[in-house]
């Protein structure tokens, strides 16, 4: 199939990073003389035909800046049958033959099913979450979890001023990854993901009095949203070991702020490769990293990918967080 121009959107949650990766299929694309669309609004800018023709200036001065200038939304509208048509119709009409599309996990299955439609797609993984399976990085999480350690750390100074425990919530969905690697960032006397069953008597309660013999007065608990439930888990702290314990939700300060390096070295990366697929008319494509780089599979493939959980550096977290 013959690609003259190719859209690009960002849907699901935003992540900071998804400017850089916009950027770069846009230069990569003009760079191989494609045409290049803005979709707005994720799959909802297909619908409801929010479409602009972006230049080489059109992208200027939003490497260094969080959100996503794309906008990004959820599209129930977009799952149904209905929904797909009238983007296919606006794909038509706005002459797009491939779309390179930003987001998670969910955002691959509505290129999946564009894809299927007759609209080659290619993904690029951004989301804080770093939960999908078929890549070890996703644009944004870097990024997030430096933001969780400098929140944990500023909660740290005044935990440790008042001989207190503090229970932090990270986001995460259903995963754990932004509170694992916050929690061995920030030493975290207790980390608490979806993905490990723990005893909270033994491994948390148990945990802290056996430091606290140590001598020790300030303490972290980390906790994913998927797990939850910080005011209750606090509380208990607090009844059972006598320490001062609060809580906090650190929520969408998450999502926000100027990307990493390495959130904007990878979305430059898997931007440009992204483009290098549709340009040859290849879709149904993800592309991902392994091993230190960029690679692609077939997103059908992809999304039966089984993420494993870093079991290792969980243990590594109990051994010297203590
Ligand atoms: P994040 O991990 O940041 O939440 P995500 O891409 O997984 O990102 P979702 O809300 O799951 O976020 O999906 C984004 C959009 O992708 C949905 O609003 C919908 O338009 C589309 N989408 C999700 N699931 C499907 C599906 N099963 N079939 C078709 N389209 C889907």
């Amino acid at each position: 199939m013959k690609i003259n121009t190719i859209g690009v959107l960002t849907s699901g949650g935003d992540a900071p990073g998804m400017n850089a990766a916009v950027r770069a299929v846009v230069r990569s694309a003009l760079d191989r003389g494609l045409k290049v669309k803005g979709i707005l609004r994720g799959y909802n800018g297909l619908i409801d035909d929010e479409i602009t023709d972006l230049n080489i200036r059109s992208v200027s001065d939003i490497i260094h800046r969080g959100g996503t200038v794309l906008y990004t939304a959820r599209s129930p509208r977009f799952r149904e049958e209905e929904g797909m048509q009238t983007a296919m119709q606006t794909c038509q009409r706005q002459g797009i033959d491939g779309i390179v599309c930003i987001g998670g996990d969910g955002t691959f299955r509505g290129a999946r099913d564009l894809s299927l439609h007759g609209i080659p797609c290619v993904g690029v993984p951004g989301t804080i979450d770093n939960d999908i399976a078929s890549t070890e990085y996703s644009i944004g999480f870097d990024t997030a979890v430096n933001t969780c350690m400098e929140m944990v750390d500023r909660l740290r100074d005044t935990a440790q001023s008042h001989d207190r425990c503090t229970v932090v919530e990270v986001m995460g969905r259903g995963a754990g990854y932004l509170a694992l690697h916050s929690g061995v960032a920030c030493g975290a006397t207790a980390v608490v993901v979806p993905e490990i069953k723990i005893d909270v008597e033994e491994d948390i309660i148990g945990k802290i009095m056996r430091a606290k013999k140590t001598g020790k007065k300030h303490f972290i608990v980390v906790v994913a949203e998927g797990v939850g439930g910080v005011d209750m888990l606090a509380g208990r702290i607090q009844t059972e070991t006598g320490i001062d314990t609060r809580a906090t939700v650190l929520g969408h300060v998450q999502r926000g702020g100027s990307p990493s390096v390495r959130d904007r070295v990878t979305a430059s990366k898997m931007g440009y490769e992204a483009v290098q697929l549709l340009a040859q008319g290849i879709g149904n494509r993800v592309v991902a990293e392994k091993d230190g780089k960029i690679v692609d599979y077939d997103i059908y493939e992809a999304l039966n990918m089984e993420k494993a959980f870093d079991e290792k550096l969980y243990r590594i977290a109990n051994a010297i967080n203590n």
